[in-house]
């Protein structure tokens, strides 16, 4: 089956050795934000999520809480599953890297990839980390050791393991990014890869001895697969095992900037060895942080999803964490920006609801005034290419805006507010449907159309100003109906006929005369 507008979205594929924390809420709110607005656009969905459920650190996990690692791994992921749907979090598929078709699929295509000629057995020797489940190079150890794991869970390692000529498709990668042909986003982060990129590259070590909890070479029993290959290969067997076949290659990749290694260079290789497509869209994000400190268990700076949750509600754990900042930059976790982002919604409702919970009396099919039919579609142009280009918490800034000023209105147009609600609706779904509802829409607003805007009808209106010196009009201008002073007078001195009025004279003076003239005293 051929679909025309599919829209294949992947969280990172999460490791199974805990709880979900506030970074793995943001990936995951990030690319359901993303799934919702691709669905108001028309386009068919598959949004995958799920979890990395095989490697020494989760059966270490089991070990410690008492338990045998699947029921581990079934526990957890009924624990992650419910923290989705308390987040409202709408996904096709929960993958888990312990479905025995997963380990099927996996075998499959790496003896395809043997086949190929592109895997062979070599011994392997040097530094291993176990928290990071790998081998290290030396660029990666900071005194010999893991920057991000405890001394202790670092060792000299040698064994026989199967390789994969990684080295082959470095060339071509390496290219392929650097033309975006692998479309690599934000740009420091196709940087960072593009400079590693410049150093030797080693064949990838694919295979584990004395790793018991994971899936085992079709080819030799005594090896398991190297934990990372195989999460990786769980964005593909999901679409088999699920029969979404067409949805291949992934629209977008959503990363960690620690997994960027494995999802920019490592992923594509494999894909290219076997001949599968590559994925369209890469997307790395920073780490949410509490204080400059990357979260992580490891370092045990963790909030409690559930605590946030408890207390503002869904919607606002949400909005809150696509208003931190720039998707790349390194965020700090801040209670007072959880306040802000509840005063808006609540804000929104009392503009929209009355205090017996209905929709207020001053909305009704009156057409939008001149001012608010401009900002609603500026509005609409803005959210709608923020979220194409990842930029959320700009696109929440103007939802502001625009509630600001439908604030201040003394009776509300209801078109324009049922076209805000969709636009809310990918960012606080559950607001924004009972909106809707309110507004006397008998079915959801999830099969409704993203609204339009009008470029003509966005644009700032704009007026004529006379230009004078001493009184005499010299030129005009054109400028925005809102430019303040100071852009006027700039634009006045910039005219030609008034540079050549006052070449060679003081100026003393510009009064500017908003929205009718400038007078230039020299
Ligand atoms: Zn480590």
């Amino acid at each position: 089956m051929h679909i025309m507008n599919k829209y294949y979205i992947t969280t990172p594929i999460y490791y199974a050795n805990d709880n979900p924390h506030i970074g793995h809420i943001a990936t995951t709110v990030f690319s359901d934000i993303i799934a919702r607005y691709h669905k108001l656009q028309g386009e068919d969905i598959l949004f995958l999520t799920g979890l990395d459920e095989h490697g020494e650190k989760v059966a270490l996990a089991a070990q410690k809480a008492k338990k045998d690692p699947q029921q581990f791994v079934d526990e957890l992921a009924k624990k992650w599953q419910s923290y989705w749907e308390k987040l409202n979090i709408k996904y096709d598929i929960f993958m888990r890297t312990t479905n025995p078709e997963h380990a099927k699929i996996v075998g499959e295509l790496l003896t395809q990839l043997k086949e190929n000629g592109d895997i062979y057995r070599a011994t392997y020797k040097g530094v291993y980390c176990i928290g990071c489940e790998e081998f290290k190079a030396d660029r990666d150890l900071v005194n010999g050791l893991c920057p991000e794991h405890h001394p202790d869970q670092v060792c000299q390692k040698e064994e026989e393991n199967y390789f994969f000529k990684l080295s082959k498709y470095i060339p071509e990668i390496k290219k392929g990014i650097a033309d975006g042909i692998i479309p690599l986003e934000p740009e420091s982060k196709r940087k960072e890869i593009l400079a590693r990129l410049e150093e030797e590259v080693r064949d990838l070590s694919i295979s584990r001895q004395n790793v018991p909890w994971g899936i085992k070479l079709p080819w030799d029993e005594i090896q398991t697969v190297y934990v990372w290959v195989e999460a990786l290969i769980n964005y593909f067997s999901a679409t088999k095992i699920y029969k979404k076949e067409e949805f291949w290659p992934a629209d977008l990749h959503f990363l960690g900037k620690g997994n960027n290694w494995f999802h920019s260079v490592i992923w594509p290789a494999i894909l290219m060895s076997a001949g599968y497509k590559l994925p369209n869209k890469l997307l790395v994000h920073g780490y949410l942080n509490l204080a400059g400190q990357k979260m992580s268990k490891s370092l045990g700076n963790v909030i409690s999803p559930d605590e946030v949750v408890k207390k503002y509600g869904a919607d606002v754990t949400r909005m809150y964490e696509m208003f931190m900042g720039p998707l790349e930059a390194t965020k700090p976790w801040n209670m007072q920006g959880v306040e802000g982002v509840h005063r808006f919604l609540c804000k929104f409702w009392r503009t929209v609801i009355d205090e017996t919970g209905n929709i207020k009396s001053t909305i009704s099919d009156i057409e939008a005034d001149e001012e608010t039919q401009r900002l609603l579609h500026q509005t609409i142009k803005k959210v709608g290419g923020d979220i194409d280009n990842f930029r959320f918490n700009t696109a929440i800034s103007q939802m502001m805006i625009f509630v600001n000023h439908i604030g201040k209105l003394p009776a509300l147009p209801r078109k324009a507010i049922e076209a805000f609600v969709l636009l809310l609706a990918p960012f606080s779904p559950h607001i924004a449907e009972e909106v809707w509802q309110k507004l006397s829409h008998k079915k959801t607003l999830a099969y409704e159309n993203w609204p339009k805007y009008s470029e003509e009808l966005a644009a700032e209106k704009e007026i004529e100003i006379a230009v004078q010196v001493l009184g005499r009009i010299k030129d005009k201008i054109v400028v925005p109906a809102d430019a303040d002073d100071e852009f006027i007078k700039q634009k006045a001195l910039a005219c030609e006929k008034v540079i050549s009025a006052i070449t060679g004279k003081e100026i003393k003076k510009v009064i500017v005369i908003k929205s009718r003239l400038v007078n230039i005293v020299i």
